[in-house]
């Protein structure tokens, strides 16, 4: 039975310019429709659901939900699912959906954790990425949430922001910037802060942007020194960094998302939601009409399938795992993969890319910004082929 759930939002109140996950603009009947189909399929989902130990509504922006549409939901899930008493309950949450007077209400239904996405606490940079908020509008959510009486908040923040190409090639300047969007967000005492790089992806308005020359990237150096600035500012206002990417104040680790990293089943709710149990990965229909349509027709929306064999679990469990800053314990790898891993670890220890503490296989500082190299050197060594 699964203990971990996940609930998708696909609305926004507008498109960001690097984002390329499925996200539609609001429109109250098709959320009403929306929301109907969400609690039919929690309904629909009853036999595999145990104890909830997590709950994680995500999107889009889920915040753009009224605080009625969002208590139903989590109605639905007490009428049908068993809630730990001390189950960790997130919302993300836009600055612009979220007011204090309605935080308190989403406390009151249930919510205990809110991660906000903040990105930036310059409005430039805000501009550049399309946002629909600006940076007192993201001080303004946090400080509401938490005169609303939320213990739990989370804020997003993202480093490697683009800038017109004559700007680009300021590197303090840039530094500057997300020296100063870290001193905010720290004085703001959140108890998790997630630091994510930007990626411009394949058709995103971004990645145009790029191309065309009206945007430039930093350069890898620059991004590097913002992942080790972010990282050194944030520990020693002691925030402990569990994650390649998360920090949180010592208790306040995402238990849902550490479900993930440790391989943990969940099951996920809602047009394109994924969830993996019973030894197979499956994804929703990512189409909100074809969702509801199938839905409304006592129809699981299920639109992929995948069955994990026992070599693919292991490479799971590898590049999952070794996303946490503990990394994995090699004890729970069959001998013969152990041995076959052996040389890329002693070449990549050779290298300070990773070190072996105990049974226990990380990355090392050093490590942490090459991360997918690394791991791709890794499991490519399961399979024989050594690491180049
Ligand atoms: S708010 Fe989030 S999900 Fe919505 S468009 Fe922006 S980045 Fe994408």
């Amino acid at each position: 039975m699964v203990g971990y759930l996940y609930i998708h939002i696909p609305f926004c109140i507008k498109k960001c310019i690097y984002c390329d996950f499925y996200s539609i603009p609001f429109k109250s009947q098709i959320a009403g429709d929306y929301i109907k189909a969400l609690c039919r399929e929690i309904g629909l989902r009853k036999d595999v659901v145990g104890d909830l130990t997590t709950i994680y509504i995500g999107g889009g922006t889920p915040t753009i939900l009224s605080e009625k549409e969002i208590a139903g939901l989590l109605q639905a899930m007490r009428d049908n699912y068993v809630i730990d008493p001390d189950a960790e309950i997130t919302i993300e949450a836009n600055p612009r959906t979220i007011s204090e007077d309605k935080a308190r209400k989403l406390l009151d239904s249930g919510i205990n954790r809110m991660s906000i996405g903040i990105q930036s606490l310059i409005d430039k940079e805000l501009i550049i990425l399309g946002r629909s908020h600006n940076a007192e509008d993201a001080i303004k959510a946090v400080k509401n949430v938490r005169s609303a009486g939320f213990k739990n908040i989370s804020i997003d923040l993202i480093y490697g922001i683009p800038l017109p190409k004559f700007q680009i090639s300021n590197f303090k300047f840039q530094i500057q910037n997300w020296e100063y969007s870290l001193q905010k967000a720290l004085e703001l005492s959140p108890e998790h802060i997630s630091t994510y790089e930007l990626t411009p992806e394949k058709d995103t308005p971004l990645y145009e942007d790029i191309k065309s020359g009206r945007l430039a990237m930093p350069e890898e150096g620059v991004i590097s020194e913002m992942y080790y600035k972010g990282i050194d500012m944030l520990k020693k206002h002691r925030y402990i960094h569990y994650e390649i990417s998360n920090l949180s104040k010592p208790g306040y680790e995402c238990r849902h998302n550490l479900n993930y990293w440790n391989r943990g089943e969940y099951l996920g709710i809602g047009a394109g939601a994924h969830s993996f149990f019973g030894g197979k990965r499956t994804g929703n229909a990512r189409d909100i009409s074809h969702y509801i349509e199938s839905i409304n027709n006592n129809k699981m929306p299920v639109a992929e399938k995948h069955y994990i064999t026992n070599d693919e679990a292991l490479k799971e469990f590898i590049f999952l795992g070794m996303r946490k800053t503990d990394g994995i314990d090699m004890k729970l790898l069959p001998d013969k993969k152990r041995v076959l891993m052996k040389k890329a670890v002693e070449e990549l220890s050779s290298h300070g890319l990773v070190e072996v503490k105990g049974n226990y296989l990380r990355l090392t500082r050093k490590g942490l910004i090459l991360s997918n190299e690394v791991i791709v050197q890794v499991l490519l060594s399961l399979e024989g082929s050594r690491p180049s």
